[in-house]
């Protein structure tokens, strides 16, 4: 009796552990961030056609519900029997080369794109003084930081993603990524926590801008949700 109680414990131990530990890790990490609860497909938070005419309709539905939803589910089924399914992603990138391949680009794919919603939006948002203060100190002025952020977007060969992140160091940097991957990758040669992602691939942007990215690129800043990218600025 005494023993089949202690294995009970035991065995509830070590499948709450690694949940426990994670929460508790990103509650420690960022105080003002939500508990992990689980991985889920966030809602677009806002219509398809509300970015019109710098993101059309068609190209956000599809971008959202094929594109997005098919990384989600990829990664869901290939962190399934790995401890990836109860961590947040960014403890997942943290040791990102133990994973395969599929953890890391459908991962990828499902971060990436959560934040590049959300750093979108259709409302006219306002930049902090505090992130306007840092670009200012980092870039020289807001505009030049655009304009770094702009180039590294354009001059980005094949798929991938422009960011802007901040160091361990809390020094703002511009850079890009191939692919899926992302700035919290252990193996991106520039590593830091992301405040402002623009998704190149040309899933993003074909149908209405053909091969000038250069445009949609330049167009983006019309969409920029700056009081989301201020409040991740807050944050790191
Ligand atoms: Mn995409």
């Amino acid at each position: 009796m005494e023993r089949r109680n202690f294995i009970g414990i035991l065995g509830t131990a070590a499948v709450a552990a690694p949940v426990l530990g994670s929460a508790f890790a990103a509650c420690s990490s960022e105080s003002k961030k939500k508990i992990f609860t689980g991985h889920e497909f966030p809602n677009l938070p806002y219509a398809y056609d509300a970015l019109e005419p710098i993101i059309d309709a068609k190209t956000m539905e599809l971008h959202y519900d094929k594109h997005y939803r098919g990384y989600f589910e990829k990664f869901m089924a290939a962190a399934k029997e790995t401890d990836a399914a109860a961590s947040p992603m960014e403890e997942v990138f943290a040791k990102i080369t133990q994973y395969d391949a599929a953890i890391r680009n459908n991962g990828g794919g499902y971060y990436n794109h959560s934040l590049f919603w959300e750093n979108m939006s259709p409302e006219k948002t306002a930049i902090s003084s505090a992130l306007e203060k840092a670009l200012a100190e980092n870039f020289g002025s807001v505009d030049k930081f655009k304009e770094t952020f702009a180039t590294a977007a354009k001059t980005h060969f094949g798929s991938g993603w422009a960011w802007l992140a901040a160091g361990s160091d809390g020094k703002l940097f511009v850079t890009s990524t191939a692919n899926q991957d992302n700035p919290l990758m252990n193996d991106s040669p520039k590593q830091g926590k992301p405040i402002l992602a623009l998704d190149v691939w040309e899933h993003a942007y074909y149908l209405k801008y053909q091969n000038r990215r250069p445009e949609y690129v330049d167009q983006f800043w019309n969409i920029v949700n700056w009081e989301e990218v201020s409040r991740r600025y807050d944050n790191v």
